[in-house]
């Protein structure tokens, strides 16, 4: 399998993806926010797109749609209720990518309809905004228990999966996550090769689970120097995460 990656930017902070396989020549584009960006990014690399993972609802992620479907011959696969949505797909559903399996783990919380895309074999997946470099998706639709059991479904997902975002949000959740976790080193480090990334213009995604779990908070409710900040020594995982999600929303 030789699989190739292309993630490009649209909008202030939006990644799209495009996924290629060398041998059956397929190509997988994730969200579709701009069709413009999209179909430049296509014709770069000389792919024709063969399908669209549609994450969820929210028009940074499906504007370019309707144009991708007038352009293309992809299959669009997403979630119920987003127009043009070919094979709806929900929790636990599967279907092949160039002969790769690409599982569907829901995760409410940002929206209800949140969609991520698991290739178990490549340890790779696409989470659109429920789980960004040192960040988490704001709770517009669920609430903190929810996103704190989506977010568990995640981090149960190996510590070497290679985690694709919709967002480059990242400088902006590391100062953050210093507020709340300032003690922690691997957090203090990944801060500053953020910024010495950023300020050369590099994207800080993708990132890789295991590194999540190091320093991204919202990751880290069990983490006893996060809850000793907050001073909730003892409550339930899902509280404290709630308070660290309630802080980051007027940080
Ligand atoms: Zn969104
Ligand atoms: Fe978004």
């Amino acid at each position: 399998m030789s699989l190739a990656i292309d993630q490009f930017t649209y909008n202030q902070d939006n990644y799209g993806v495009l996924l290629h396989d060398g041998e059956t020549g397929e190509t997988a584009l994730i969200d579709a926010g701009d069709a413009t960006a999209a179909l430049s990014a296509l014709e770069t690399n000389g792919w024709e797109l063969t399908q669209i993972w549609i994450t969820h609802h929210h028009g940074d992620h499906t504007a370019g749609l309707q144009e991708l479907v007038a352009e293309t011959n992809a299959e669009i696969f997403g979630p119920a209720g987003v127009a043009g949505i070919e094979q709806v797909m929900a929790d636990g559903g599967s279907f092949d990518f160039a002969r790769l399996k690409v599982e569907v783990i829901a995760t409410p919380g940002h929206t209800l309809d949140m969609l991520n895309y698991h290739l178990p074999q490549e340890k790779l997946v696409f989470t659109g905004d429920p789980l960004f470099a040192m960040g988490c998706g704001r709770l517009f639709e669920g609430d903190a228990a929810m996103m704190w059991a989506s977010l568990n479904r995640l981090m149960a997902l190996g510590d070497d999966t290679i985690i694709y975002c919709g967002h480059e949000y990242t400088a902006a959740n590391a100062a953050f996550a210093l507020s709340v976790d300032p003690d922690n080193v691997a957090l203090q480090r990944r801060a500053e090769a953020v910024a010495e990334l950023r300020a050369a213009g590099a994207p800080t995604v993708p990132t890789i689970m295991a590194l999540e779990k190091e320093t991204n908070p919202f990751l880290r409710a069990a983490d006893t120097a996060i809850r000793d900040n907050l001073g909730l020594p003892s409550v339930p995982d899902e509280d404290v995460f709630a308070e660290i999600r309630r802080r980051k929303d007027s940080f």
